[in-house]
């Protein structure tokens, strides 16, 4: 071996040589509707452009550490206090935040949003996978059990569910908070709700229930209903909670021009349900005509995709890739499944007519 070569490998700690890069597919394509974006971008019209363009103008500055503004404006909407609120870019730097405070074992059910397995094994900390049962529901006597028995830091809960698109029921969801609840346990662990999907269930049981257990955290993001490209994510919990995560937050996570779009996409609230409105309308409909293809069983969603079972996913995933239409394949995960992002009218369109001719 030539003198300048080394083994990045063998330098690298155990529990990173066994990560792989995230892939995210960069398939050039007519439709895109893999990666459960909204078809329609969350800042339109009104001067939004024009005062974003002045941020431009002031990028030679930091931007605000503690996203005041944003903070505020969120709090208004959820009701909370800012102090209840943490920003994050992206809800994954906010896993990857909780994580780095309070470490493992961390637990979660499975197939679900693979970043909380991921971001366990890149902070060399115990990743606990627990299977849903048949209907894509908690497995909640195998849940209360391992909690008893590993005592997770941290359960993630994503309601609803990626890839499965469904709402856990709240009554297990809640069960999993008493169980781990301070006051009423020896096994005390925070609940992290994930509702990146929330906007789309029209479901908002959980952030009423954030002053009654403290050991609750609801986790939200601005990705799914149009501004994927912002990167922004947002945790709302008890002040102590806030607190402690925000000791290992980078100092300015999320940039200016994030804050300031941000800011403008929340105060056009109107243009924002309109779009998630004619997704969950889009979304009902293309359950229906999907029902209707033989061979083709679509999964009921509360989110803007829907996850389907075909009788050979890998064909019919390459088949549309090739006809220019992009979805996701989840056959690894479970078994002959695909899951398709719902797009604009058109886009379902093209995907329905294509998905018919194909099988
Ligand atoms: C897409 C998604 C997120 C969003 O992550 P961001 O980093 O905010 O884009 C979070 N949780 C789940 C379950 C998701 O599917």
């Amino acid at each position: 071996m030539p003198e300048k070569e080394m083994d990045v490998q063998k330098l690298l700690k155990p529990n990173i040589r066994s990560l792989r890069a995230y892939h995210a597919e960069e398939i050039p394509c007519r439709v895109k509707l893999d990666a459960n974006e909204s078809p329609y971008s969350g800042v339109r019209g009104q001067g939004s452009e024009v005062r974003v363009n002045k941020t431009l103008q002031l990028l030679n500055r930091y931007p605000d550490p503690q996203a005041k503004a944003l903070r505020k404006l969120m709090a208004k909407e959820l009701k909370v206090k800012p102090e209840n609120i943490l920003h994050g870019n992206g809800s994954d730097e906010l896993i990857y935040y909780l994580i780095t405070a309070f470490g493992g074992p961390v637990l979660y059910p499975v197939p679900t949003f693979s970043m909380y397995g991921i971001i366990s094994q890149a902070l060399n900390e115990k990743g606990i996978g627990i299977p849903l049962d048949s209907r894509f529901d908690l497995d909640i006597d195998k849940i209360i059990q391992t909690i008893k028995k590993n005592k997770p830091k941290l359960i993630f809960l994503s309601s609803p569910n990626n890839p499965t698109g469904n709402c856990f029921s709240s009554d297990r969801i809640l069960k999993v908070i008493k169980a781990t609840s301070s006051h009423i346990t020896r096994h005390p662990s925070l609940v992290i709700v994930d509702e990146a999907y929330q906007p789309f269930s029209g479901k908002n049981e959980f952030l009423p229930l954030l002053d009654k257990f403290k050991n609750l955290v609801i986790m939200r993001t601005l990705s799914k209903i149009g501004l994927a490209g912002l990167r922004l994510g947002f945790l709302i919990a008890d002040e102590e909670i806030i607190h402690a995560v925000n000791t290992v937050r980078l100092p300015f996570n999320v940039n200016a021009l994030s804050q300031k779009a941000a800011v403008e996409a929340l105060k056009n609230k109107k243009q924002m349900h309109t779009n998630i409105s004619s997704i969950i309308s889009e979304r009902k409909r293309l359950l229906k005509e999907m029902k209707k293809i033989r061979g083709v069983t679509p999964y009921p969603s509360d989110a803007n995709f829907i996850l389907f079972k075909v009788k050979n996913a890998d064909t019919i995933y390459n088949s549309l890739l090739h006809n220019g239409v992009l979805i996701r394949n989840m056959s690894g995960v479970i078994d002959n499944c695909l899951r398709v992002t719902v797009g604009t009218p058109k886009e379902n369109r093209i995907f329905l007519h294509k998905l018919k001719r194909l099988s």
